[in-house]
């Protein structure tokens, strides 16, 4: 059994390093077809298509055993032309400059679509955070904010966590840069997503599927349907997805697939998210511990009442409503979008659908429902953060909620109305959007000259 899970991680690993490079390509591929069917004027589309900065970096970490691992790190800050540069740093093994490049950009694109005064970079650090110890971790983290030095701060680019970082390891790196830079005025806005102890924001946490969830709500209701007719289906069970998961089960959806990377769980009658959420933490993989909570059961039918596992390509083509994406990048790809049976597609994720993906599933009159839009809700409560931090505010928690709302249901009818006016996908709608903004600010900053 053990044999077989990792053999299938390498496997999904080398998939992946395989397809990186297609998530920048979608990106290029879609920005340079936007542009020309929307008219953006092409010294701006050439501006877009290259990061202004991207930073590499070598970390040798004194592992615990007194040897030493390198492990290298990037920051791409793809356009700060509409503000302070913004965007998450991973810890994963299959982070290279490609991914991070394609990840910034979408961070430009989605900060301008929801119209915060912010621009987008991604970090991110090649390394297995499980193969580390703590104090391994905590050391890495510091040294990756040593070797970016004036690259990042409070007022230039301000980081927070993504996939495998998390509050605990934003707040190892907001005292690394406090103590490289005691002479700063505002240290604890050099990053967001931190613990409400040291100057976090209520609902940072919950931020992306909540904001995701909020955008679906409003998509299903312009389609006049009823949220408790609605059957979800979600890949991922991590910080978003399981936030996600969390508010669709409380507004009444009937959450019937949930999966992480361990493999995926069905209970047609719909699962108890919140005790999901509880019992994961305590026991680990969603599978495993579902469908198999006692030690030596290894059949289905033994474990929680009505469960059984699911695999990914069964989850992929549930027959639900929803389907949301909410892990990593190239999910829905050309060999598995013809599949798809759910009538709308929601991308929390980044980037979870390649680009023949997208184009098979507009064929086959299967809404997506964008990234850049349908996970914002992360980056606009981060941006909260950093407002508090900087005016050294404390908002409550149905304040920060409260704004979250309106930035969401804004964008969602934003892009939906353009969608419907000019006949285009949502995607094209957000990306229109969003490089409108761009355009502009562009031509009023003198990056571009005047028509
Ligand atoms: P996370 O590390 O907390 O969770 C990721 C989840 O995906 C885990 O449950 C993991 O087991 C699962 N997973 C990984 N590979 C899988 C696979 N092949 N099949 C099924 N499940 C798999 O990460 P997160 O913060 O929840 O981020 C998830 C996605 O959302 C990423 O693409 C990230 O870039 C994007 N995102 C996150 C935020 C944020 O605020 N955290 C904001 C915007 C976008």
């Amino acid at each position: 059994m053990e044999a077989v899970s990792s053999r299938t991680k390498i496997q999904e690993v080398s998939d992946r390093v395989d397809t990186n490079a297609s998530v920048l390509e979608s990106y290029l591929h879609t920005l340079r077809a936007v542009a020309g069917r929307m008219g953006l004027r092409d010294d701006v589309r050439l501006v877009l298509e290259r990061p202004q900065r991207a930073v590499q970096v070598s970390l040798p970490l004194e592992m615990d055993d007194g040897t030493v691992q390198i492990f290298e790190g990037f920051r791409v800050q793809h356009n700060s032309v509409r503000g302070v540069l913004k965007g998450g740093m991973r810890f994963h093994p299959c982070v290279d400059k490609q991914e991070i490049e394609a990840l910034a950009a979408l961070m430009t694109l989605k900060t301008a679509l929801i119209n915060l005064p912010f621009g987008g970079a991604k970090g991110g650090v090649a390394v297995d955070p499980t193969k580390l110890s703590d104090r391994e971790l905590q050391r890495l983290t510091r040294l990756f904010v040593q070797r970016l030095g004036d690259v990042i701060g409070p007022f230039t680019d301000v980081p927070a966590p993504d996939v495998n970082t998390n509050e605990r390891i934003m707040a190892w790196a907001v005292d690394e840069y406090h103590r490289i830079h005691a002479a700063c005025h505002h240290p604890e806005a050099s990053f967001t997503g931190k613990p409400l102890a040291m100057y976090g924001s209520e609902g940072r946490a919950e931020a992306t599927g909540k904001g995701g969830f909020i955008v679906l709500k409003e998509y299903l209701e312009r389609h006049g349907k009823k949220l408790n007719e609605v059957t979800v289906a979600v890949q991922g069970f991590g910080n978003v997805g399981s936030q996600f998961a969390l508010c669709a089960a409380e507004a009444g959806m009937r959450v019937v697939i949930l999966s992480d990377e361990g493999g995926g769980v069905m209970n047609i009658s719909g699962h108890d998210v919140k005790r999901l959420i509880e019992s994961q933490k305590q026991d680990g993989h969603l599978e495993k511990n579902v469908c198999y909570p006692r030690f030596g059961v290894t059949e289905a039918g033994e474990g929680e009442r009505g469960c059984v596992p699911v695999s990914n390509s069964e989850l992929l083509s549930a027959d639900v409503d929803v389907l949301v994406l909410a892990a990593i990048e190239n999910q829905i790809t050309e060999h598995n979008a013809d599949a798809v049976r759910a009538h709308v597609v929601l991308e929390l994720a980044n980037g979870p659908t390649t680009l023949m993906a997208d184009e098979i599933l507009t064929r086959r009159g299967i809404p997506v429902i964008p990234d850049i839009l349908a996970n914002s809700g992360g980056v606009a409560v981060s941006y909260f953060e950093w407002t508090q931090n900087i005016q050294k505010q404390h908002w409550t928690a149905d304040e920060v909620n409260d704004r979250l709302g309106n930035i969401m249901r804004d964008a969602l009818h934003a892009v939906y109305d353009r969608a419907q006016k000019e006949n285009v996908t949502l995607r094209e709608a957000g990306y229109r959007i969003a490089l409108s903004r761009l355009e502009e600010a562009m031509v009023l900053r003198g990056v571009v000259p005047p028509k």
